[in-house]
């Protein structure tokens, strides 16, 4: 019996979604793979796409697709991309007409919330935050046993409170939410439970600037290249 097919877009080597052809012409699906999600879900693809009627999502849409034109510019040297996250942030949130921005950070990051802060107060905004750690909890609280806490088994130790920060957030109402540097997990919670619309300035990731790609980058290298290794393996 033949496998089930599932998408796999991270294993193709067609790309036929992204073609190169004149504005006037229609993307073939000839040369997709089988397991190319265009073939597996036609249907859903078009309900999907027709979410993009409702004039506030099209809109929304419209936005970000320019922002991110608006990333680029044309030279002689070809395309060069222009914009950090945080001034494509500046800039999306006006071009939204967004005022009161609420950024929701790690413990970990404050002086880097300090510094949003200024950056956005500076561009104009109104800036709230909320640190992780709001409630000041105890990780008791959700399980957490003496020999699992950082500082040591006796000291107290705040819990990281995504789903405070978000309903915090969400009374506010402020117009856009901005995640720094919450830990994993904690920023699948804060996601889950925010209402207002979100984006991320970053992820947390201790050992590289929060910069997790960079571990991705070197998987090749001798530093990381146990990424790549199979699981119940040895050696390099
Ligand atoms: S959508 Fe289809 S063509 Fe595009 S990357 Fe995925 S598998 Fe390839």
């Amino acid at each position: 019996m033949a496998a089930e097919l599932h998408p796999l877009c991270a294993r193709c080597t067609k790309i036929v979604c992204y073609p190169t052809i004149m504005a006037s012409e229609v993307p073939s699906l000839t040369e997709a793979p089988p397991f190319c999600p265009m073939k597996l879900f036609p249907g859903l693809i078009d309900k999907a796409i027709m979410e993009y009627d409702k004039a506030e999502v099209k809109e929304f849409a419209r936005l970000a697709s320019v922002q991110e034109f608006q990333c680029y510019e044309r030279t002689e040297e070809g395309l060069r991309a222009k914009l950090p996250r945080i001034e494509e942030l500046v800039q999306f949130a006006d071009k939204c007409g967004y005022h009161k921005l609420g950024i929701a950070f790690c413990l970990g990051l404050r002086n880097e919330a300090g510094i949003l802060t200024d950056i956005l107060e500076n561009k104009g905004f109104d800036v709230i935050s909320v640190c992780c750690k709001s409630g000041a909890t105890a990780k008791e609280r959700i399980g957490i046993k003496p020999e699992q806490k950082i500082g040591g088994a006796d000291s107290w130790e705040s819990m990281c409170n995504p789903i405070v920060q978000a309903e915090i957030l969400n009374a506010e109402a402020v117009d856009l939410a901005v995640m720094l540097g919450l830990c994993i997990g904690h920023d699948t919670l804060l996601i889950k439970y925010c209402r207002v619309p979100m984006t991320v300035l970053a992820v947390k990731d201790r050992v590289t600037g929060h910069n997790p790609l960079a571990a991705l980058y070197l998987s090749q290298s001798p530093y990381y290249r146990r990424l790549l290794r199979k699981r119940g393996k040895t050696g390099a």
